[in-house]
């Protein structure tokens, strides 16, 4: 099992490469619960200290849900970032969480901007949610 390439693969959108020149960038990831069907909004920005807006903006929805890996299947989750395609780290990640591309939400198979980094408890959370070890996140899904 790779986290990389399931991860790349399970985050389905199309590959296109733009940037609108702008170091900075927002994301919004919508959280709606699978059973009141009511649906909050996080958005992240590079500016958030948790990586990349996508990333920021789940660290947002995971902080929320006290980081609950029995309560996040609860949810479905898209993330909708029209300035910039997610990078491959965060299309990755994105993907091994079952989050959805929104409209204009594009990806690209390289890394973007500014340096990238997961913050330590969306590591820990992934390596709960998918059963595997600190280092095979880190190796595979970070720069
Ligand atoms: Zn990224």
């Amino acid at each position: 099992m790779s986290l990389f390439s399931d991860g790349w693969n399970a985050f389905v959108t199309d590959i296109k490469d733009f940037n609108d020149g702008i170091e900075a960038c927002q994301a919004e990831l919508q959280a709606t619960h699978n059973v009141t069907n009511n649906t909050t909004s996080f958005y992240g920005d590079t500016k958030g200290l948790h990586g990349h807006a996508e990333i920021d903006a789940v660290w947002q929805f995971l902080k929320s849900i006290n980081w609950d890996v029995q309560e996040f299947p609860n949810y479905q989750l898209t993330i909708t970032c029209k300035s910039k395609p997610c990078c491959q780290y965060c299309a990755a990640v994105l993907g091994n969480l079952g989050v959805f591309a929104g409209k204009d939400t594009y990806k690209i198979k390289k890394a973007m901007g500014v340096s990238y980094a997961l913050p330590p408890d969306v590591r820990k959370f992934l390596c709960k949610l998918l059963h595997t070890t600190e280092q095979k996140v880190l190796d595979e899904l970070t720069a």
